[in-house]
């Protein structure tokens, strides 16, 4: 099976979460799976760099933030690469140039178009896991832009569309989603599964776990995503049709 599994900031907080991910992945590639894994920036990075641009220029252009924040998943995905080359994996980390995402121009706020999955295939094919720089692609000026915050959700969606992988899972810091925030309400439900409607209903009323292009994107192209926890085994929630 072809999986595409995401991971997001806080799962990647520390060098030993990433380990921790890149061996889970490795485990599958050893079972005969094909492994993409998509990675956001590290912990508060992207937070604390637009903080840091901000003491530069209070209205930096767009372009330039763009080309300055899709730095931050780029390390990720090396790291990651190189945790999954310390086991004895091969891997390639990719920018989302380098993965073929194309966007529109919006800087910033940029929507994926479409996605030439060729080189992430020959990785693939070539017994490599493929490790893609989440929140970002490239418009039709050759220049980097990013899907806005949160974005490396959609880049996993938009990657398991275009590749037809077998299943799409969002690794993060709960496990699963639930009806209200489970880290304010202890006595917050999971959800099992739960509908693309209902979800987006979750996420316009201020959930943050998952993107909302995400969950549209995932309805349009009929992906179930799975919402994962990257700290513990089991659990979860499939997000889906009703
Ligand atoms: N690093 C970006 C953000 O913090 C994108 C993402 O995490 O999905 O918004
Ligand atoms: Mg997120």
């Amino acid at each position: 099976m072809l999986y595409v599994r995401k991971y997001g900031g806080t799962s990647l907080g520390d060098g030993e979460k990433i380990r921790a991910a890149a061996r889970r992945a490795a485990e599958l590639h050893r079972q005969g799976h094909r492994v993409v894994l998509v990675v956001s920036a590290q912990g508060h990075t992207t937070d604390e760099m637009i903080r840091k641009a901000r003491e530069i220029n209070r209205r930096g252009s767009l372009r330039e933030m763009d080309a300055y924040l899709s730095t931050g998943e780029q390390i990720s995905a090396a790291l990651m690469a190189m945790a999954l080359g310390a086991l004895g994996q091969q891997a390639v980390s990719l920018t989302g140039i380098q993965a073929g995402i194309h966007t529109d121009g919006i800087h910033g706020n940029a929507e994926i178009l479409t996605i030439d999955p060729a080189r992430i295939r020959r990785e693939l094919e070539s017994g490599r896991i493929v490790v893609v720089a989440g929140f970002q692609g490239v418009d039709p000026e050759g220049d980097v832009t990013t899907l806005g915050r949160g974005g490396s959700d959609t880049t996993a969606v938009a990657l398991a569309a275009a590749l037809a992988a077998d299943r799409c899972q969002i690794f993060t810091d709960v496990d699963g989603v639930y009806d209200r925030d489970p880290r304010l309400y202890p006595d917050a439900r999971r959800f099992d599964r739960i509908g693309y409607d209902r979800m987006l209903a979750l996420v316009e009323n201020g959930a943050q776990v998952l993107h909302h292009r995400s969950v549209t994107l995932a309805r349009d192209r009929g992906i179930e995503v799975e919402v994962l926890s990257a700290f513990s085994e089991g659990g979860g929630t499939i997000v889906g049709r009703e």
